[in-house]
């Protein structure tokens, strides 16, 4: 009875030992990989990624109420096209982050993968394990746990057989089931990774979905911008003619100024010798200070004379005289005496005529509804040359009036 007890004391012994050394080896690392902190890092990159997102997305929040409010008017086509192109540059942020999140959850998943082909490793090595044991058990004279029962000498022995195998089942029980739950632990982790990533893949669709949206968007701002600038392109050629054109026609005036002057020296020295050579003066009885303004009743100018950005292309130009509105149809009167050196329609002054008033001084009337007089003509000072309308360049009825002293446009005002 002794003999036998300590027989299997000593079995008990070799069993707890092993169970000790096993627990040692295979349990403490499994704890590890269950409670690990090497996942710490990778989910604060992820919270970091995600913190990204929130903030980008708030950040193209703002600006699509900003491109609402630009769309509404067309003007700020310019303003519209680069709040898109900031909001792209968000969107193409935000895939680059949701990319890289999808491919943290990716590495998570694959280190997921090998714990776990690692957590089925170990079990196998356990089983394998506990049959050595068995057969250890064998090669010691045990043919089974059947076998140990049935050796039993009396009941004492059989109650410390039965707790033997009772302990060793139980130890083999909880082995597997430990290791059973850790891999069953790491699997689980790996479907909820498996999950997040799947997740960001479908939000990576709807912003790459987006994306589309906005290319479009983008393309349309573009056109628009296209559009506005051959609108003010052909706007601003059209000025540029109209500006030379006006310039060509004072050119011309200059010329016909210095025949006439010529004309009119040469008849004088010819018709008397005698007189003074203070000739070059007026010849047409006016005194040179003696301007009368031409729209009686209408001073008001409506654009000065000189530099100015122009109402609609908002390029700068040179305004040669000044505008006065009045009522079409109204008379528009010789400012002097003189003779009429051109009388014509042009694109950017309409009906006009210009008057030399000799002593290298001329005057011009411009968008003239109709023209009452005709090159080559002499008028008096107040005849009526025309009347106020709004042909060539011109939005509204007005006159627009130049003076020229010796080839130079002055302030038509600064004589009055
Ligand atoms: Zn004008």
């Amino acid at each position: 009875m002794q003999k036998r007890t300590k027989h299997v004391d000593k079995r008990r012994w070799f069993i707890g030992i092993m169970a000790c050394v096993l627990a040692v080896a295979l349990l403490l690392p499994l704890l590890a990989y269950v409670v690990g902190p090497a996942d710490a890092a990778t989910q604060s990159e992820i919270n970091k990624l995600k913190q990204n997102a929130a903030n980008l997305d708030a950040q193209k929040k703002e600006l699509s109420t900003k491109i609402n409010t630009l769309s509404q008017d067309k003007e700020k086509a310019v303003e519209q096209k680069r709040a898109l192109d900031e909001q792209n540059a968000i969107l193409q942020s935000e895939i680059d982050n949701i990319t890289t999140m999808i491919a943290e959850y990716a590495r998570l998943i694959d280190e997921k993968q090998v714990e776990l082909a690692e957590a089925e490793r170990k079990e196998a090595v356990q089983y394998d394990m506990f049959c050595q044991r068995v057969r250890s058990m064998e090669e010691s004279g045990i043919d089974s746990y059947a076998a140990v029962l049935f050796g039993a000498k009396d009941f004492s022995d059989l109650v410390d057989r039965v707790t033997f195998i009772q302990e060793v089942v139980e130890y083999d029980n909880n082995i597997m089931e430990m290791l059973a739950a850790t891999r069953q632990k790491i699997a689980d982790t790996k479907a909820e990774l498996e999950t997040d990533k799947q997740e960001q893949e479908a939000a990576k669709g709807k912003l790459q979905q987006k994306e589309a949206e906005l290319e479009k968007q983008i393309q349309e701002a573009t056109n628009l911008v296209k559009q506005m600038e051959a609108q003010s392109d052909s706007y601003q050629v059209a000025l540029q003619q109209l500006a030379e054109e006006e310039d060509a026609i004072s050119a011309q005036i200059d010329q016909k100024v210095a025949e006439l002057e010529k004309q009119q020296a040469a008849a004088r020295q010819a018709q008397s010798q005698s007189q003074s050579q203070n000739q070059s003066q007026g010849t047409t009885g006016s005194s040179s200070s003696g301007y009368l303004w031409p729209l009686g009743g209408y001073t008001s100018i409506s654009s000065g004379f000189g530099g100015r950005t122009h109402p609609i292309a908002g390029v700068w130009r040179m305004h040669n005289g000044v505008d006065v509105p009045a009522p079409g149809g109204t008379p528009i009167r010789a400012t002097k005496s003189g003779q009429v050196i051109v009388s014509a329609y042009g694109g950017s002054y309409g009906n006009y005529v210009s008057i030399s008033h000799g002593g290298g001084s001329s005057s011009l009337y411009a968008h003239m509804s109709r023209r009452a007089v005709g090159a080559g003509q002499t008028v008096q000072q107040g005849q009526v040359i025309g009347y106020v309308g709004t042909t060539g360049s011109s939005t509204g009825n007005h006159l627009h009036f130049e003076i020229k002293v010796h080839g130079g446009r002055i302030n038509p005002l600064s004589v009055f």
